[in-house]
């Protein structure tokens, strides 16, 4: 046998020692890496995470499913497109209310209170159902 035929048989996985790598250094030395590397490899390893990881991970999740299930709400886009219409218009929007009389402006108050009482039950509702 001769270095290459040894080395070939190290490839197969043969782990011993015959005639020729007791005589020979160079393959005596590869026996051993192999040796090492196979007890290397037989080690399990298993990555440390940090207690916190899986927490921090599920409420990234969490977050992004709220905001894409709140994006998605039909009423969303009504409200944004209302807030722009209203700011954009704010002046005529002013002049209109200082025309109401006094009970067409409690009905709009009240209309605006139960929509601003709503919205923070509809977005609890909405973060009880992501769970
Ligand atoms: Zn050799």
């Amino acid at each position: 046998m001769n270095c290459t035929e040894f080395l070939s048989s190290l490839d197969a996985g043969v782990r011993a020692h015959n005639a020729h790598s007791q005589s020979c250094t160079s393959c005596t030395r590869a026996l051993q890496s192999v040796i090492e590397l196979d007890r290397l490899l037989a080690i399990p390893v298993t990555p440390h995470v940090p207690r916190e990881f899986n927490d921090a991970v599920l409420q990234r999740i969490h977050n992004r499913r709220f905001l894409t299930t709140l994006l998605a709400e039909p009423l969303v886009p009504v409200a944004m497109t209302l807030l722009v219409i209203v700011l954009w218009q704010f002046r005529a929007i002013s002049t209109l209310v200082m025309s109401l009389t006094h009970d067409m402006l409690m009905v709009a108050l009240l209309g605006i209170a139960i929509v601003v009482l709503a919205m923070p039950l509809f977005l609890l509702q909405t973060s009880s159902l992501d769970r």
